[in-house]
């Protein structure tokens, strides 16, 4: 078996975390490679993390949570900066750092990967999506290579491959599962339960992404994600429904020629490709039977009733600190759907309002995004509607 670098996983206890490391165990497994996991970061689930690291043989690990009681064995570092401090204790030049965070909570953490000279397996599309105007320059600065682990960018990544983005590309399109409420007006989604909205057809994630997927946020947050990763401007990013979630991606060549990447709704394919990228070893994930496939279908995306991916083109034609407003906004948006505060189809008034009432203003460092950030979160915070669940 060939030693692998090393990689530490940030957000392990989470869906992309725990398939990571699924991943990592089967790449030992099938005698292909061995990542040695120098470092865990999780929220507060200390028990899962705990057990994590006894089973990887992990000797470092970080909790957000102060408040967390450590029992496992390894060394641990506590406090909302633990990840990254994990990462610039821990982490060495070359090691990859799977970015598996949820929200704008991993932006530090993926910015101190980058000033290690790691690798980035980016899963954590928020950091982009807020921070792409600071990360992406860091990163080509630094010569530090990030690797989608969305499954729609890793296609568009691996389709891309041999050309560029530039005069080559026509357009990217993404496409999106439509989730729970595909095909339903405004008013049948106005007052679904949280139950509802966490019943994803195709994918099984944590909670925040997959309201997301509901609300269509998550495209939203992808389209802003994939203009940092591949450069193209807003009117060259599409989505389109395809509910099989077979097809995960499309490139589009000027000469006509049309790329698309397939393959089986398992986040463990796409992380696997992140890992061993350029290489290609036994599969961790599912594998396609296409006789078992009844058809691939395609809709547009009903931009009225779902309005987030508009918000996500006018985000990257405005710039500056909008997307960290659209983000931030949304997070608090979803937060408060979640904890029964508001009802679902609020969440599209308070990202829409909030991101007329926080004009984007240029920016150049992560202290710009970070008062944009504290802004979109205050703003919508002090106009959750009253009694709305009422
Ligand atoms: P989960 O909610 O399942 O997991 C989130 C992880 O982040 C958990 O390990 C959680 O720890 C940890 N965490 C939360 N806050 C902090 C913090 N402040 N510091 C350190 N760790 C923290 O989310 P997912 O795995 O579903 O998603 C993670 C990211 O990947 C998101 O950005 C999502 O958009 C993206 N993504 C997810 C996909 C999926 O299929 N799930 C697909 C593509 C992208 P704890 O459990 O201890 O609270």
């Amino acid at each position: 078996m060939s030693s692998g670098p090393g990689i530490l996983i940030l957000g392990s206890t989470g869906s992309i975390g725990c398939s990571t490391v699924e991943v990592v165990e089967h790449l030992r497994a099938c005698g292909g490679y061995d990542l040695p996991v120098r470092g865990l970061a999780a929220g507060g689930n200390v028990t899962l993390l705990a057990e994590q690291a006894r089973r990887l043989g992990t000797r470092h690990v970080a909790i957000a949570d102060p408040n967390a009681v450590w029992a496992g064995d390894a060394a641990a570092l506590t406090g909302p900066d633990a990840a990254a401090q994990l990462v610039r204790e821990q982490a060495e030049p070359g090691d990859i750092v799977l970015a598996a965070i949820v929200g704008a909570a991993g932006i530090d953490a993926v910015l101190a990967a980058i000033e290690r000279g790691c690798r980035i397996g980016l899963a954590n599309k928020e950091t982009l999506v807020a921070a792409g105007a600071v990360v992406m320059p860091a990163a080509r600065e630094a010569g530090v290579e990030i690797l989608p682990v969305d499954s729609e960018h890793s296609a568009i990544f691996q389709c891309l491959h041999g050309h560029p983005p530039g005069a080559e590309v026509e357009r990217l399109v993404l496409t999106a599962s439509g989730g729970p409420f595909r095909g339903c007006s405004r008013a049948e989604i106005e007052a679904v339960t949280v139950e509802q909205a966490l019943a994803h057809p195709t994918w099984k994630m944590g909670p925040k992404v997959t309201v997301d997927s509901a609300t269509l946020a998550n495209k939203a947050l992808e389209v802003l994600e994939a203009h940092w990763l591949f450069g193209l401007p807003a009117d060259r990013i599409d989505a389109i429904i395809h509910p099989q979630s077979i097809i995960h991606g499309f490139v589009e060549f000027v000469d006509g020629s049309v790329l698309a990447q397939a393959g089986p709704p398992d986040m463990r394919t796409p992380i696997q490709v992140a890992l061993t990228w350029p290489e290609r070893l036994p599969a961790a994930g599912r594998r396609m039977d296409w006789a078992e496939l009844s058809g691939l279908s395609f809709e547009p995306i009903d931009h009225d009733t779902f309005p987030m991916i508009r918000l996500a083109w006018n985000a990257i034609r405005e710039g500056g600190t909008a997307g960290a407003v659209l983000n931030a906004a949304n997070e608090v948006a979803v937060e408060a759907f979640l904890s029964g505060e508001i009802r679902f189809a609020d969440i599209f008034r308070l990202v829409v309002d909030a991101c007329d009432a926080c004009p984007p203003r240029s920016v150049t460092d992560l202290d710009g995004i970070t008062a944009a950030d504290a802004e979109a979160r205050r703003w919508v915070r002090t106009h959750l509607p009253a009694g709305s669940r009422t």
